[in-house]
């Protein structure tokens, strides 16, 4: 990336699991990625005797095999007394010794190492990918820690930082870098208002709860956020389902092949790879292939369906609840304005819905939650250096807001310059008879083609039952709430069929996009109005055309030749309107195409009413399509 500011100052996440580095610029903030497009590296480090140590992602598939020098979860000794870190330290592979002041250190690749020393590596490997991306020497970092931490732990996080050359210009907890990744305390129309903010982050080695409390009129004139409780438990992770799943298979393949089976090295890593892949496959999907090879033919292989991975989850999240709990009691119950999920294993629907259930609310999930923590040093950081993105955090709503409707079109439902938090709903069908899926594409932009505007999320509406085209009530519902959060939800109302996304649409966007933005609508507007046209009149005359094709069919031995032979050169020339649309949108005369429509629309009031006429006289009546209200434009895709 080109024009990096000249001395930036990254925001750092450096984690007990996994680190990351972020930069907010113009554009809001952004994970720098690895060499090989890996956001998250792996906070392990293995030593070697007379050599540099081996970083991140190669540290960690190497593990297993090296386990006496490999050290992972290197933060919970940070700062800690030796002493103190007893109970940490059994059961981990690597030797926890005591170091210089009492303090916990590592006797690993032939020396003792402290957690500072370990931690410098992973922030040295995070400075060099922040320099190799942004082109610029990176000396200055905004670094999170646990709310939790005490003044050692965060001193020992700021020596850390030094020993890798890097100042830690702020030492952030880490809730509070969550909810400002959110743009909590940004939007002026909350100014003077307590908000109160539940952070659940769920990791790979540990759970944190904090409930925090925005108190209006801090340092710097911003907001400024209280920790008013935190609760978790540092033995409580994702490495906790993983394990789980590893027990359960172990379990299964020794009562299969012989109760004294013993799991090499290698095979617990396999193991545990594909634990964890199972694991994560289940966060989107229904069911995961596990599979263990002992060689010799001897192959255990099992479905792992969803629902058995959550009943094995299950006491992990109860234990996560109650932790909710107590940090709830702790801070003296207060009503909560803003959950934010933040860790790996918030992906995990099962645990978005405990989190849902325990709070009463829908949680901010926009933001990857592996990266909040990261995003919001960053939007600290870039706070620090005076950078404020001002423009895009007022509180109006920066460019109009809606989804791509059949043939390519947008249907705007929120408009630029709206204030937040606003609410926007709009009523959609569907376009094709039968469909069961609608495909929502949600846009950012003036323009009037989706092609033209800032694709900003997309997901899928399923399991609609089977109608008619038209038939089906799709309500769509916008909702921009005061930290400029969007969340789009889809509901088809017969079946109740539901489904919903949550994106930030500033984020990636820069003021100078917005002036450009703008300024094409304008430069756009004739030729876009008519390309919207066309696509509307191809929408609407596909369905009339489908209507009296298919009274046409029924009744056509009761009309006179002539007017049949009228009727199909009109649906022809139509049709005819359609097809060079198809080919070329703004070829396409709008003027004419609409003529060629009505005229069709005045021949057919014939036909309809001798299919009318017939199906009353019929018996059974079940004239599914008469009386139907005005059909709706019809929303995305079908497939
Ligand atoms: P930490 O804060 O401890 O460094 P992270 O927030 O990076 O940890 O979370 C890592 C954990 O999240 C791991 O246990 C990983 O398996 C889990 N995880 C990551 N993605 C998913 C997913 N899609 N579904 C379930 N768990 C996931
Ligand atoms: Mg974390």
């Amino acid at each position: 990336m080109a024009n990096a500011a000249p001395d930036p100052i990254v925001g750092i996440d450096l984690g007990t699991t996994n680190s990351l580095v972020a930069v907010c610029d113009a554009a809001g903030p952004r994970v720098l990625p690895d060499a090989e497009g890996h956001a998250l590296l792996p906070s392990v480090v293995r030593f070697l005797e007379g050599a540099p140590p081996v970083v991140g992602r190669e540290a960690r598939a190497t593990a297993v095999a090296h386990a006496a020098d490999t050290v992972h979860s290197a933060k919970r000794f940070m700062g800690r007394g030796f002493a103190e870190s007893a109970g940490h330290a059994a059961g981990l592979p690597y030797r926890v010794v005591e170091g210089p002041r009492g303090l916990a250190a590592f006797d690993v690749g032939g020396a003792a190492v402290t957690p500072q020393e370990v931690a410098a590596h992973v922030l040295r490997a995070l400075k060099a990918n922040a320099e190799r991306v942004l082109g610029v020497s990176v000396r200055r970092a905004v670094v999170t820690v646990p709310a939790y931490f005490d003044d050692a732990q965060r001193q020992a996080t700021r020596d850390a930082a030094r020993l890798a050359g890097l100042d830690a210009v702020r030492i952030v907890n880490e809730p509070t870098a969550a909810a400002l990744a959110y743009g909590i305390g940004a939007s002026r129309a909350r100014r003077g208002t307590m908000e109160t903010i539940a952070v659940y982050d769920f990791g790979g080695g540990t759970f944190d709860v904090s409930i925090l409390q925005l108190v209006p009129g801090g340092p710097d004139d911003g907001e400024f956020f209280q920790v008013l409780s935190t609760a978790g438990d540092t033995r409580l992770g994702g490495d906790d389902l993983d394990e789980a799943i590893i027990a359960l298979l172990v379990g299964e393949v020794r009562a299969r092949f012989g109760e004294a089976l013993e799991f090499p090295p290698a095979a617990r890593q396999a193991l545990r790879t594909f634990a964890e892949r199972a694991k994560i496959a289940l966060s989107e999907r229904l069911d995961a292939t596990l599979e263990v090879d002992l060689g010799g033919g001897r192959v255990h292989r099992r479905t792992l369906a969803r629902a058995e991975f959550e009943s094995l989850a299950a006491p992990f999240v109860a234990r996560t609840v109650e932790c909710c709990r107590r940090a709830m009691r702790d801070a003296g119950n207060p009503e909560v304005d803003r959950v934010v999920l933040v860790g790996g294993s918030t992906r995990i629907p099962a645990v978005r819905e405990a989190v849902r259930a325990c709070f009463g609310r829908e949680p901010y999930a926009a933001l990857d939650p592996d990266q909040v923590v990261a995003l919001g040093a960053a939007v600290q950081a870039s706070v620090l250096s005076g950078g404020r993105r001002d423009l895009l955090l007022v509180d109006v709503v920066p460019l109009s807001l809606g989804i791509e409707t059949v043939g390519g079109a947008v249907a705007k439902l929120v408009m630029r310059n709206a204030s937040i938090p606003t609410r926007a709903t709009e009523m959609f069908s569907t376009s094709v008879d039968g469909q069961v899926n609608v495909s929502i594409h949600v846009l950012q932009g003036e323009r009037e083609l989706a092609a033209d505007c800032r694709s900003i999320a997309r997901f899928d509406l399923c399991g609609i039952p089977p109608m008619p085209a038209g038939i089906p009530q799709v309500e769509v519902e916008f909702l921009v709430d005061e930290n400029g959060v969007l969340g789009v939800t889809a509901a088809e109302r017969r079946s109740g069929r539901r489904a919903s996304v949550q994106v930030v649409p500033t984020y990636g966007l820069t003021a100078e996009d917005v002036d450009r933005m703008e300024a094409e609508s304008f430069a756009h507007a004739r030729e876009d109005m008519r390309a919207h046209r066309v696509i509307d009149l191809c929408a609407n005359a596909r369905l009339d055309l489908h209507w009296i094709a298919d009274a046409l069919g029924r009744v056509r031995a009761e009309l006179e030749a002539g007017y049949v032979a009228e009727l199909d050169a009109s649906m022809a020339r139509l049709a005819g309107f359609i097809e060079a649309a198809g080919r070329d949108l703004r070829a396409v005369d709008p003027d004419a195409f609409h003529r060629a429509k009505e005229d069709l629309d005045r021949l057919s009031v014939r036909v309809h009413e001798v299919a009318i006429a017939r199906s009353l006289r019929g018996v059974g009546t079940g004239g599914q399509g008469a009386g139907s209200p005005a059909v709706p434009p019809a929303a995305g895709d079908a497939r």
